[in-house]
């Protein structure tokens, strides 16, 4: 299994983020892509994915640590331009910035790709407390909605909007109450989106990932324990947890022109958990 390393490698050093074998052929050059959340995990995996692409890449992040400049250094390293936003994207303001930026600095916006998002388990509803639920709210939709809303004066003819929903918001999850709604939300907002701005050629997509190692993942909160990965990956019919790195084509799928003809659709990348989702 060449996308299934060791359980040490899972997070120390840190998952898989662009696919060995996965060869560039230009398809993105010259569009210039933004990436929420693209600093880690699948966001950092779409960015990777779209850099070796040949796009030019900015990652808005939350947390000032090492990981948003290694990723803004490895996209560079594929030879592209690569920028780094600290913000929070459940901020108007921040996101209107951060688009301003990228517009700034790349000349212009292509790509947007949603993807921030926070996610608290609790396994009784009661338990949710207001500021839980509503940091979910803040996060998950008013976060993607803000930057759609920002980015949408830039994006031309041919630009992309691709949402980063999950698997959650088709099979339910009974201890993420408050983060599936928010993620069956971000279909609603895709399929109206694609609707509104088909006729203007800008196309408006989600991306449904199964269980991802990523620090998103209450087993990675801790020390990797190896069983605790062993059962997120169970419940797949894989029989395992995905790699970020295997998200990444799936973003540049829908990025790119291949896609030209989809839009309001949803990619499923889940080891076959839903197989008609
Ligand atoms: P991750 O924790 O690796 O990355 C998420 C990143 O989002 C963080 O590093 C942070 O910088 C950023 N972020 C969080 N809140 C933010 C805010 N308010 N403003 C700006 N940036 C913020 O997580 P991940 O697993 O890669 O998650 C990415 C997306 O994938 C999320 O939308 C998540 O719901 C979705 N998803 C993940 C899985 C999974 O198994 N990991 C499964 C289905 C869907």
């Amino acid at each position: 299994q060449p996308h299934q390393p060791g359980v040490e490698r899972l997070m120390n050093p840190p998952a898989e983020h662009i696919r060995a074998d996965y060869r560039g052929s230009g398809k993105l050059k010259g569009r210039r892509a933004l990436v929420t959340g693209g600093d880690s995990g699948i966001g950092r995996a779409a960015a990777l994915h779209f850099a070796r692409e040949g796009a030019d890449v900015a990652i808005l992040y939350l947390e000032e640590d090492e990981d948003a400049h290694e990723t803004v250094r490895l996209a560079k390293a594929e030879g592209v331009r690569a920028l780094a936003i600290r913000g929070d994207v459940s901020n108007s303001a921040v996101c209107d910035d951060a688009v301003g930026q990228c517009v700034e600095t790349f000349g212009g916006l292509d790509i947007l790709v949603n993807n921030a998002g926070v996610q608290y388990v609790s396994e009784d509803l009661t338990d949710i407390t207001d500021e839980m639920w509503q940091r979910h709210m803040d996060v998950n939709i008013n976060g993607y909605f803000y930057m759609a809303r920002a980015a949408l004066p830039h994006l031309g003819e041919k630009g992309v909007i691709i949402n980063t929903s999950s698997i959650n918001a088709f099979a339910g999850n009974q201890s993420l109450v408050a983060y599936t709604t928010t993620k069956a939300a971000e279909m609603g907002f895709t399929r109206a989106l694609a609707l509104q701005l088909a006729p203007k050629g800008i196309r408006v997509n989600a991306v449904a990932p199964g269980p991802v190692w990523t620090p998103l993942q209450p087993a990675s909160w801790g020390p990797v324990d190896p069983q605790a990965v062993a059962d997120l990956g169970k419940k797949t019919p894989m029989g395992r947890i995905g790699q970020p790195s295997e998200l990444g084509p799936a973003y540049v799928y829908l990025a790119a022109e291949d896609s030209s003809y989809v839009t309001g659709q949803t990619v499923h990348v889940n080891g076959g958990m839903i197989i008609n989702g």
